[in-house]
Parts: structure tokens; C-alpha cells; sequence
């Protein structure tokens, strides 16, 4: 194959095609097929966008049935009964069910679109501007998301970024030196700290660009308690720590908190149809009508995937307590296994938003290209790429997911060897 054109004609923004130079033509489940007829065990799921796998048969019916029927596809705010469909189902199946009394709004197509939301909304209902995020957290490329990010490699030539934003340590970043919330304390409680009262905190549970770093439990309670007492609003990011990934639909539920505010997009169509959702407890409505618009916010076709996905997978406890605990427990004895023979590698992250991180930074890198020529595709995460990363479908079968595991067992004692 001439392999020049992913060296040339491709854009330098996106780095998988360089990663991965092939054309993929087909995908089913788990396994992804390129125009040679080559087959790849898929241990990326879209960046997390497809935790029930590609063309989810189920799903696809659904979908297929609705496209044909001369239903609205494209409404922006009109009411459609795909909409109110998926609406009532999020209530039903997902909400109520946990105790969560949330307003729903579509902010836009994309995960960086509800980041975006969730800011602006922070800022609008406490009347501050500085808003607080962590070390290493990653939150989307528009302006507002990208000034929230960590990494500032992220942010290079972004000159426009908001100024009133501050990074602070997330869980262990200091491995364990400085004692929880010290700098945020004093930048709460000491009006000589420089930072401004912020008008919101925002959190992933598991840093999943950012190494699969992941918060204790009681550290995200101590979070959820802080920002209470000072009045500042908690926005979870679960763009891709949600819908499952972490083994409950909310990733925060495990934590046991409930945040003012939850962004959520990827998985959520459940197809890999561009959606997203901004969730904000009742009382922070204040958005007068049309304040916040767009064109492409709440798409009939992914609704309707949208509200198959929660029925086929969310309805009752027998997906995330059968199926969903086996693949987390087979992932993570895996990666054990890894870590206890391998010098230098620990295990990250948490369910199936995890990983290996070796000390040597050049290996992540080269583990994932070797995997790739055995057919099986796995990114790197962290400052330096230096964590090899895992997010199988939730759904993938057992049978595929240990061939893929077994791959990168080889690939691991091939590189580090
Ligand atoms: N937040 C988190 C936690 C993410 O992981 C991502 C995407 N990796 C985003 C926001 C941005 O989502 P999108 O790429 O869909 O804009």
C-alpha cells in the first residue's frame, strides 16, 4: 500500500490516521476491517463514542426504521416524538432511578459544546467569572474548554484562551506530598491568594486523556463537600468517563455524589451519532429562551439510538451487574498480570477507562504501534503518552476481548523484553 498519503495529504491535527495507516472500510461489534480484508480487535471504541461497539445491530434497526419513515430528521428546538421519547426514557430509565432530579439541554453535537454550556451557565447563575480545573484534566478544544485544560501543549498558539481560569492539583498529583485540598482551601478561605472566588469547579472522575488518573472516592466527597460549604457550583465532566465506562452510567455515581451540574456526550446516542447533554439541577435555570443556541443541538436520528441504547442496556441491572463486570474484571486481571511481571508499569484509571503506564515514557508508544501491526488498536494517554490505553466496547464479546488482551500481554513482553 502507498503509505505516503497518510505522511502527506492529511492534516497534521489528527495524529490517528498517522498512527494507524490503513483504510478502514468496514465494522462490526468490536472488529474493524480495512480495504485489504485485514481485521482489528478495537480497544479504542471512538474515543469512547462507542461503548456498545460499531453498527450495534439493535440500535441500527431502530435507526434504519426511523430514517425511512419520513420522520423529522433535523428539528433544532422544534418538540418531535423522538425527542419527547428520549426525554421521558433519560427520566425513566436513568434519573429517576438514582435519586437524580436534573434539567436536560442539548448544547451542541459534540463533547466540547456541553463543557461550553456548563461554564457559561456556572458564570450566569453565581455572577463570577474565574472558574477553578485541575492539573491534567482534559475538557474539549473550543476556547472556554481548551482554558480549562491542563495540558498547556494543548493550548499552544490558543492566545485567545479565558484568563480568569486556574489550574489546581488534582487527586495525588504531588504523590501524596501535600496534604488534600491545601491550595484549594487557602484559595477559598484566604482573599490573599490571588485567585478570585470561583464561580464553579469543573472534574473528571478519571482523567481520561490525561493518563487515567483516577480520584479516589473519598477525595471527590471531600470536592463535592468543599464546594458546597463555599458555595460554588461542581460541574462533573463524563464526556467520557459516563454512559458505563466506568461500570454505572454516571461514573460520580460510585463516588456517591451528586454534582450541580453533568456533562455528557460521546456514548450517549449510543451509535456514534454526534450528541450531547448538559444535565443542571432545577434551580440553576436561568437561561432565558434562545439565549444559548445552536443549529446542530439535538439530532432526531441519535435520539432515537439514543433512547434504544438506554432500553437495550440501562433498563434493569442485568447488562452493568452481568455482562459489563465480567469484561471490567477480565480487563483489569490483564492488566495485573502485566503490572506484577513487568518492572516499572503500574496500573491506571478505573472499569474500562484504564491502562498501563510504564516508567519508560518511549514505551506506550511503541507498544501500541507493534499492536497495531497484530491487529489491535489501543491509543496512548498522559502528558508524555506514556500510559497505553484500553476502552473496549462495554459490550464486546469475551471471546474477542481476551484474543485482544492476549495481543497486548505479547506486545508488552515484545517491547519491554
Ligand atoms: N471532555 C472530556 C472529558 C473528553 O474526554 C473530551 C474528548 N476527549 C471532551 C470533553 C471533548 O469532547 P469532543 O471531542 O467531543 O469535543
Amino acid at each position: 500500500m502507498d503509505t505516503t498519503i497518510f505522511e502527506t495529504t492529511e492534516s497534521e491535527v489528527r495524529s490517528y490516521c498517522r498512527s494507524w495507516p490503513t483504510v478502514f472500510s468496514q465494522a462490526s461489534g468490536s472488529i474493524l476491517t480495512d480495504e485489504q480484508g485485514r481485521e482489528y480487535i478495537d480497544f479504542f471504541a471512538g474515543a469512547g463514542a462507542l461503548n456498545y461497539g460499531h453498527n450495534n445491530p439493535e440500535l441500527r434497526t431502530e435507526l434504519l426504521e426511523y430514517l425511512s419513515s419520513d420522520a423529522l430528521v433535523h428539528s433544532m428546538d422544534k418538540m418531535t416524538p423522538a425527542k419527547r421519547e428520549f426525554l421521558q426514557t433519560f427520566k425513566d430509565i436513568i434519573l429517576e432511578p438514582r435519586g437524580l432530579d436534573y434539567k436536560v439541554m442539548f448544547p451542541g453535537p459534540t463533547g466540547t459544546n456541553t463543557v461550553e454550556a456548563a461554564l457559561k451557565l456556572a458564570r450566569k447563575v453565581t455572577g463570577r467569572q474565574h472558574i477553578l480545573s485541575f492539573t491534567n484534566a482534559f475538557h474539549g478544544m473550543t476556547l472556554g474548554s481548551l482554558s480549562v485544560t491542563g495540558n498547556s501543549m494543548k493550548r499552544k498558539g490558543a492566545g485567545m484562551t479565558l484568563t480568569n481560569s486556574s489550574k489546581i492539583p488534582y487527586d495525588d498529583y504531588l504523590d501524596g506530598e501535600t496534604p488534600d485540598f491545601l491550595w484549594l482551601k487557602r484559595v477559598l478561605e484566604d482573599s490573599g491568594s490571588g485567585v478570585d472566588k470561583p464561580a464553579a469547579i469543573i472534574v473528571e472522575t478519571v482523567q481520561g486523556e490525561g493518563g487515567l488518573n483516577a480520584a479516589r472516592h473519598e477525595w471527590l466527597r471531600g470536592l463535592r463537600e468543599l464546594t458546597k460549604e463555599h458555595d460554588i457550583l461542581l460541574i462533573v465532566d463524563d464526556v467520557q468517563a459516563g454512559c458505563g465506562r466506568t461500570g454505572s452510567f454516571f461514573s460520580f455515581e460510585e463516588a456517591g455524589i451528586t454534582p450541580d451540574i453533568v456533562c455528557l456526550s460521546k456514548s450517549i446516542s449510543g451509535y456514534g451519532l454526534p450528541m450531547a447533554l448538559t444535565l443542571f439541577s432545577p434551580e440553576l435555570d436561568v437561561w432565558a429562551p434562545g439565549e444559548h443556541n445552536g443549529t446542530f443541538r439535538g439530532h432526531n436520528p441519535a435520539f432515537v439510538t439514543a433512547t434504544a441504547a438506554l432500553r437495550r442496556y440501562w433498563a434493569d441491572d442485568s447488562f452493568q451487574n452481568g455482562h459489563l463486570v465480567k469484561v471490567i474484571e477480565m480487563v483489569q486481571d490483564a492488566l495485573t498480570k502485566i503490572a506484577i511481571e513487568v518492572e516499572g508499569t503500574s496500573v491506571k484509571g478505573r472499569g474500562l477507562l484504564t491502562g498501563l503506564r510504564f516508567s519508560d515514557t518511549d514505551v506506550a508508544g511503541k507498544i501500541s504501534a507493534k499492536a497495531f501491526e497484530k491487529g489491535l488498536l489501543m491509543e496512548t494517554s498522559g502528558p508524555e503518552d506514556e500510559v497505553i490505553k484500553l476502552m473496549p466496547a462495554l459490550n464486546i464479546d469475551l471471546v474477542v476481548l481476551e484474543r485482544g488482551l492476549n495481543i497486548l500481554a505479547d506486545c508488552v513482553s515484545e517491547v519491554t523484553g
